[in-house]
């Protein structure tokens, strides 16, 4: 057996450290036999622990012995004893075969062990950091857990490669780890993701540390850059002595992802936080069943002539209908615009407002142009246009009684697509309108470069307090899109005032609560009766 394939000094040197010799004595008895190391030895080699050759010792050793680059020192616990090369020999053949078994049982504990740890990290992976919280059984109440991600890392691994990157995640959990104390954990969960278990009272002492550090880089030029990179921090506060799974891990996980998102460097979750996320996963989860079980439903609002009072338009705004309850496009629109799913809305919207149309043709009510929105994020899907084409083709609508809403970009790849949707819906019939103008970037440019039927100026131009500058800047507007002969509309008119100002600026045409809120289809039915359209 080559010394390569065992550590016999290390495991001398662990002999001679260890306080327990049990494993040892089993292995000894064992052996014994095999080797013929007489009764006197064995006993000396256990009850004196100099098995291991300590050349330290003061003692003159009674006899020594070299071999294979090793000096095996004997010394006398039995005076009457003589050591014998025989003896020599079998103890240097019992110690290989010791150490043997010990590199086994150590590589067997590190394969264990490796199961428990990060190697990116050199700190506790996802087991070992729970199996570490678990074995403390601490008094829950008294800690936070914490999730931790740092920010924009993909852009340091870009910048500096990933061995900085690797570099940097270590040199983050050392921080972490050094922290925290024997009754506390910190844990890798992978990529730039960090756990922690942390006693409440020195939770500002840990957010200090976690929340920013400075390390310095290597760029692709080889020199040296100090950056700064930040965690972002979600926690969870332990109410009682009790251990749910997914308080140590998934509660503060929620808490960063809703950090991230909110683009807030720290957060706290709370039972409002995580009604919400399940909220989130709710809609997720139910949105295809409950579109096709006809629960989301659509409001309709109208749209008035402000000199005349008398309806101009209507507006198709989604709204979920979720046991009972009202759920408004503001919570499960962004869901579904971060999952794509919300083009299978915005068609059943546009096929809804369609049959719709076609039934108040076939029963001889007056029809007013009608809206419904497009999300952005459908524009991902290069049949679009054909598909809104299809719908209204299929339920023969008539050019301009359909309006698509469409929202600003300043993307220019994103700008580039819209110019296509509105070409193309232009060239079937179908009108468009910007909506929520004046809220992206490009305001001006939009009237130049799109051929859109309307603009609806945001809310927020008329719920601010209004400068003179406004005044310039929106009544402009106004002028420009009347001469290009664009249709504008103010959203969000609440008040008579508001009104007023409005058509000081040039617009007649504004959809608001003023006039009426989004309504359900009976309610929108009978105001058309009340009201009149201005087609009338
Ligand atoms: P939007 O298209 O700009 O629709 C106007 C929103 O302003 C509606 O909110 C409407 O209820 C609200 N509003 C109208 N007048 C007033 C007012 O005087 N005061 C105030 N405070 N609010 C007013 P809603 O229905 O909650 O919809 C919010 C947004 O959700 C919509 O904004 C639209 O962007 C989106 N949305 C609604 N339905 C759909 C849909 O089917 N598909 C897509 N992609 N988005 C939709
Ligand atoms: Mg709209
Ligand atoms: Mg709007």
């Amino acid at each position: 057996m080559g010394d390569t394939v065992f550590d016999l000094k290390g495991f001398i040197e662990i002999l001679n450290k260890s306080s327990s010799f049990d494993d040892l004595k089993l292995a000894l008895e064992t052996y014994k036999e095999d080797l013929h190391i007489s009764k006197l030895v064995l006993k000396t080699a256990i009850d004196s622990c100099e098995l291991v050759l300590n050349k330290n010792s003061l003692d003159v050793p009674s006899f020594s012995y070299s071999k294979n680059g090793y000096d095996y020192l004997f010394y006398k616990v039995n005076d009457n004893y003589e050591f014998t090369l025989d003896d020599a020999n079998n103890i240097e053949a019992l110690l290989r075969i010791l150490a043997m078994e010990h590199q086994i049982v150590i590589s067997e504990k590190k394969l264990v062990d490796s199961e428990l740890y990060s190697h990116q990290a050199n700190i506790y992976n996802v087991t070992g950091y729970i199996k570490k919280v678990c074995s403390m059984n601490p008094d829950y109440s008294k800690y936070n857990s914490y999730y931790i991600n740092l920010k924009a890392f993909g852009l340091i691994n870009r910048l500096f490669g990933p061995n900085e990157g690797d570099y940097a995640i270590k040199h983050y959990a050392k921080l972490l780890n050094d922290f925290a104390n024997p009754d506390e954990a910190v844990g890798h969960l992978g990529g730039d993701n960090f756990v922690a278990f942390i006693k409440r009272f020195r939770h500002e002492e840990f957010v200090n540390l976690a929340s920013k550090f400075t390390i310095k880089l290597k760029n692709k030029a080889n020199e040296l850059e100090e950056i700064t990179l930040s965690g972002v921090i979600g926690y969870y506060e332990f109410e009682n002595n009790q251990l749910v799974n997914e308080r140590l891990i998934s509660y503060p996980a929620m808490a960063c992802q809703y950090a991230r998102n909110n683009k807030k460097p720290i957060i706290k979750i709370t039972k409002e936080l995580i009604e919400s996320v399940n909220s989130v996963k709710d809609i997720e989860k139910k949105f295809k069943y409950e579109l096709n079980k006809g629960n989301f439903v659509i409001y309709y609002q109208p749209k008035f002539d402000i000199v005349t009072s008398k309806i101009f338009g209507v507006e198709a705004l989604a709204r979920w209908h979720k046991n009972g309850e009202i759920v408004s496009p503001g919570v499960f629109v962004p869901i579904l615009e971060k999952n794509g799913e919300i083009i299978d809305l915005d068609l059943y919207v546009l096929e809804t407002l369609c049959r719709d149309i076609r039934n108040y043709r076939s029963y001889g009510y007056k029809i007013v142009p009608a809206s419904c929105n497009i999300s952005r994020r459908d524009f991902e899907d290069p049949n679009l246009e054909d598909k809104i084409i299809r719908i209204i083709n299929e339920y023969g609508i008539l050019p301009g009684e359909i309006i698509i809403e469409v929202t600003e970009t300043s993307n220019l790849e994103e700008k580039d697509r819209l110019a296509k949707f509105i070409e193309k819906m232009n060239k079937n019939g179908i009108y468009t309108s910007v909506d929520d103008f004046g809220t992206g970037y490009s305001t001006l440019s939009v009237l130049r470069d799109f051929k859109v039927n309307e603009i609806k100026i945001d809310r927020s131009f008329i719920n601010r307090k209004i400068e003179d500058s406004d005044k310039i800047i929106i009544g402009s507007i106004i002028n420009i899109a009347n001469k290009l002969k664009i249709q504008v509309v103010f959203e969000g008119i609440e008040t008579i005032e508001q009104a007023k100002f409005v058509l000081s600026l040039g617009c007649s045409r504004a959809q608001g609560f003023l006039y009426s809120k989004p309504l359900p289809k009976l309610e929108f039915e009978a105001k058309m009766q009340e009201i009149g359209t201005i087609y009338d």
